[in-house]
């Protein structure tokens, strides 16, 4: 019997936690409209609002600010438009953001200011501060929108936020982070964090694909993006996914009463990373001297393409990323690495290992015997190519 799969791509999706699945199952067998009057109606609206007092308390927001979404995705979308709708002319974002983030800021209409990233990929708060002073200096005729991620998917490394919001609102602006892949995995506070707007994504904490929220501060003005019926107080029309919306409350219960098991993924991350660099010493994790997620780590191994390595563990029967990897399957070096000042070589070749709650110390010591025995043959297979070559 062929061994089992190590899956080691968490920030790509995560497993469905058996809490969300079997809430999703109860959720599927109700069958109610939640805007019915109906006993089945009335069932589904409750299982509804349940989910979204579960994923207010994930970021310590007030339930009625959470807008149900079909996936975070959709949620970036929203405040992006939804700005550009009340008169917002000017969007800036950090060279890092996801296509989520920066595609829908192009697409937006409104002109697009690109904020350099520091070596670590983090936004210096100066920078912020520069961008927004030669706005203001330009009289940008209404509140600009400034969109920065809360942890980059490739590399785990964080920005900071509550700054660069502070920074935001002195200016007058607004300010918008996508925790699609903080959240679950850091406790949050979105007050504290003073963001006007957040995007979570369910399938980044365990719960189903295809399921996400954008939770608005108290007053935050936000339009919708999908017209329709007066579903989720007319901010997000249409009948809603229930399942998925259940499926997100109960992995959004679990990941924040499980927070202290991030203490756990660490020393499985850590104990990774001291093995990779007791085979190769000259291997440098990227972010190992920043604030970073607990599960991410992001280094590349000399001389070897990601893709290559990514595809012999994918046959070796573990899962990792390249931080190339993007939406459309299709290789390529991320714009991650080189905004952080990665020549285009380096840059492609950078891997992703990402831990989720399913992980324990038997796939660290896989991952390292797989990883360890591919670059062993990938080195000689190289040498001996470059052997034949000479003769
Ligand atoms: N933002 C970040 C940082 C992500 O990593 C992802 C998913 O990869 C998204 C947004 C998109 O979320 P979803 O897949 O729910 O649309």
């Amino acid at each position: 019997m062929a061994s089992a799969r190590i899956y080691l791509d968490n920030n790509a999706t995560m497993p469905l936690r058996p809490q969300a699945r079997r809430a999703m199952i109860d959720a599927l067998d109700t069958g109610g409209n939640a805007s019915s009057v109906c006993e089945e109606g009335r069932l589904a609206r409750q299982m509804i609002e349940k989910a979204r007092r579960q994923v207010a308390r994930l970021v310590n927001a007030a339930p009625a600010e959470v807008i149900f979404s079909s996936c975070g995705t959709e949620a970036n979308n929203q405040v992006i438009f939804s700005a550009v709708t009340n008169g917002t002319k000017h969007i800036l974002v950090s060279a890092v953001e996801h296509p989520a983030v920066l595609n829908v800021a192009r697409a937006s209409g409104a002109e697009v200011h690109v904020l350099a990233v520091d070596g670590d990929g983090r936004v210096q708060p100066a920078t912020l501060s520069t961008a927004l002073e030669e706005l203001d200096a330009a009289k940008a005729p209404s509140p600009v929108l400034v969109s920065i991620m809360l942890a980059n998917n490739e590399t785990g490394i964080l920005q900071p936020v509550a700054e660069l919001a502070r920074i935001t609102h002195a200016h007058g602006g607004l300010f918008h982070t996508d925790a699609v892949q903080g959240a679950g995995k850091l406790a949050l506070d979105m007050p504290a964090l003073g963001v006007d707007f957040l995007s979570l994504s369910a399938h980044k904490i365990g719960g189903p694909q295809g399921s996400g929220a954008l939770i608005t501060a108290p007053l935050a003005k936000i339009e919708p993006l999908i017209l329709g019926g007066g579903q989720e107080r007319s901010r997000r029309a249409g009948t809603e996914n229930l399942s998925g919306i259940v499926g997100f409350g109960a992995a959004a219960q679990v990941a924040h009463e499980e927070l202290q098991d991030m203490s756990r993924i660490k020393g499985l991350r850590d104990l990774l990373e001291d093995k990779i660099q007791a085979l190769d010493s000259s291997i440098t994790i990227r972010g190992k001297n920043v604030e970073r997620l607990d599960n991410t780590s992001f280094f590349a191994t000399p001389g070897i393409r990601a893709e290559t390595l990514v595809i012999a563990l994918d046959l070796d029967g573990i899962a990792i990323s390249a931080g190339s990897a993007c939406s459309s399957g299709k290789a390529g070096t991320s714009y991650v690495p080189v905004a952080m000042g990665y020549d285009e070589t380096a840059a492609a070749s950078m891997i992703r290992v990402s831990f989720g709650w399913q992980n324990s110390h038997d796939d660290v010591e896989r991952f390292i015997e797989g990883y360890g025995a591919a670059v062993k043959r990938m080195r000689g297979q190289n040498s001996a190519g470059s052997a034949a070559q000479e003769d």
